[in-house]
């Protein structure tokens, strides 16, 4: 067998974990029923695995299992969360908030909406890539009628201050929806306590199966209104219609219980693994963090990197890291990060940009090949002038907290 590179891009997406996949087989085979088959047994134990997985994900964010409607996966969650609530309240206002850093699968549901006529007010993040919330409370106006701020970004990490916000959007009756592809299972969620109304979560970023996720949509104080995007037999409580892929939903709630159970332990891990790349990497001269150092995910880890090209960069790295650029480099088919452009750094374009994104397969071993190849990447794609032109000058950075 080839040996394969290390697998450093858990915010692309993760293996499924055996544990997980153990949960999942018999329901592909044995207990294939439809969930929605009232009438005999095969519906049944079906319906009840399903039920167990609504439960556990309530109970991961502090929702009911009712107040839980699943989709394919994020993407779909967030499009059903803004264009649903877009369609339910376009007579109570037409005006949308949403923040530059969030993911496609926002800023595209909100500029399609915008060739409908809609308002969209794009906040700017601050240097540490958190939103500023006396800009959002500039721009809240009497015909807003949704927030949409993401819970963790990700290509730098950064965790939004969602309790703050939700505070905000209920005081001026405002939906807050956050995407919470990145957080669920790594850091704390609950929707009572952060006043969030529709959040969108998805499996395959936290050890789970790709294909399955899910939207929570608020019953009470207030009952988030939502035009379905989807029409069909009814399902979801008519939210999203679609015969419910059991094996997937499975997955999802084992994926969901694990990470919940391990979730303490295993960012106290993560984190002493992402202090330790950053420790190697940041002897070297010109690299600079991304994002704020301690209000992040355990697990990311992103750097711009002076005086590199930024795909030969990742060349230099492939054979022993699979890693993700969010690259602002100079080759003419890869385009600047647009989140590591809000981040309102000039120089960023000139830097090329990786990102490490660190999960439960990895290891303190695997971290030091890492950080010993790219220095010395680094080291060899960097010109003697470089040097000289870095003499006296400053880090202009913190080192994440341990
Ligand atoms: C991965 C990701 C998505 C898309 O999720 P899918 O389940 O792949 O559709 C959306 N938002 C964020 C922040 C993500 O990281």
């Amino acid at each position: 067998m080839s040996i394969r590179p290390i697998y450093l891009d858990c915010h692309a997406t993760t293996p499924v974990d055996e544990r997980v996949l153990a949960a999942m087989i018999p329901y592909f085979t044995e207990k294939f029923g439809n969930a929605s088959s009232i009438g005999h047994v095969y519906g049944w134990e079906s319906e009840a695995a399903v039920k167990q997985t609504r439960e556990i994900l309530a109970a991961a964010i502090n929702a009911t299992p009712e107040e839980i409607v699943f989709t394919s996966g994020a993407t779909e969650a967030n499009n059903l969360a803004i264009k649903g609530v877009a369609e339910a309240y376009f007579k109570k206002g037409q005006h949308i908030i949403t923040v530059a850093t969030e993911h496609n699968a926002v800023l595209d549901p909100c500029n399609y909406l915008k060739t409908l006529g809609f308002e969209i007010t794009i906040l700017p993040v601050k240097k540490d890539g958190l939103i500023d919330l006396t800009e959002l409370n500039k721009a809240f106006r009497p015909e807003t009628i949704l927030v949409s701020v993401m819970a963790a970004n990700n290509e730098i990490g950064v965790l939004q201050p969602l309790a703050e916000i939700g505070e905000l959007c209920h005081a001026y009756n405002i939906i807050f929806h956050t995407d919470a592809a990145q957080a669920i299972g790594k850091t704390p969620l609950d929707v009572q306590a952060m006043k969030i109304d529709l959040m969108s979560l998805t499996a395959h970023k936290v050890f789970g199966p790709k294909g399955i996720g899910a939207l929570y949509v608020r019953r009470r104080d207030p009952r988030v209104q939502l035009a379905p995007q989807q029409h069909g037999g009814g399902h979801e409580r008519g939210m999203r219609s679609g015969t419910l892929y059991t094996p997937q939903i499975v997955g999802f709630g084992k994926a969901v219980e694990i990470a919940l159970a391990e979730q303490a332990t295993e960012n106290q891990r993560l984190t002493q693994l992402r202090q330790s790349l950053w420790k190697q990497l940041s002897q070297l001269e010109g690299i600079h963090l991304n994002g704020h150092p301690q209000q992040r995910l355990a697990g990311n880890l992103n750097i711009s990197v002076e005086g590199v090209d930024g795909a030969a960069l990742l060349l230099g790295l492939q054979p022993v890291m699979s890693v993700s650029s969010g690259s602002a480099c100079s080759s003419a088919n890869t385009s600047p990060s647009s989140v590591l452009t809000a981040l309102g750094n000039p120089q960023q374009l000139a830097y090329a940009s990786v990102r490490f994104g660190i999960g439960r397969f990895n290891t303190q071993e695997e971290i030091d090949i890492v950080a010993k190849h790219a220095i010395a990447t680094i080291q060899s794609l960097r010109k003697p002038s470089f040097m000289d032109s870095r003499a006296g000058k400053q880090q202009f950075d913190l080192a994440p907290a341990d």
